[in-house]
């Protein structure tokens, strides 16, 4: 399986990192590897000293597709969750400013963090889905799906364009405003509506 990652979705944290709007939407993967595990804690890796956090709303690939029209997009996933896309902000920094590919500040092992599961159905509109992340118990992101630049449907059309999806493939689609640091002993915890999505300690 692989995870396909979308940049730049939300125009308030475009605007937080100092980035210009894409014209095109930013894709990036990450690898199977970088999956933590269930319960494990989140260790920050000795090559970066600004490990951000940016919470998301993911869907789950159930079904084989490669150009798949918009309108048919809603076909391809039926499971909504939330993660977290960590990033070595510092190392994304470097090679963003060489011009280089963000791999090794996005992609690394236990980069991608993915809470619990829930139906479609479970919501009335995806294209309204509130979400948040609380950090030690106090928030510091909150997004909305209709905030999206690029919503749902349109990113799975979009992103099969160029990558075949398979089933159990995940799409990170993107953070709102309010991506910060973590340091060691914190908690993080993730919320769609009021329900609690994942927990994670950073060690
Ligand atoms: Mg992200």
């Amino acid at each position: 399986m692989k995870i396909i990652c979308i940049g730049r979705n939300y125009a308030e944290h475009i605007d937080e990192l100092g980035n210009t709007k894409a014209i095109e939407p930013v894709i990036f993967l990450k690898p199977e590897t970088s999956i933590i595990l269930k319960k494990q804690p989140f260790f920050i890796p000795d090559f970066s000293n600004d490990i951000h956090y940016e919470v998301e709303v993911i869907i789950k690939i159930n079904r084989l597709g490669k150009y798949i029209s918009k309108d048919f997009s809603n076909k391809y996933y039926d499971e909504i969750g939330l993660g977290i896309d960590f990033t070595a902000r510092d190392l994304q920094q470097k090679l963003k400013n060489q011009g280089l590919p963000w791999e090794k500040a996005k992609s690394f092992d236990s980069s991608a963090l993915i809470g619990k599961w829930v139906s479609k159905s479970f919501f009335e509109n995806i294209n309204d889905i509130n979400f948040s992340l609380k950090k030690n118990d106090k928030l510091v992101q909150i997004g909305n799906t209709s905030q999206m630049l690029l919503d749902i449907d349109s990113i799975v059309a979009y992103v099969s364009k160029f990558f075949t999806l398979k089933i159990g493939d995940i799409i990170f689609t993107g953070t709102p405003a309010g991506v910060g640091p973590v340091k060691i002993n914190d908690t993080l915890k993730g919320y769609i509506g009021d329900e609690e999505f994942f927990e994670v300690k950073i060690k």
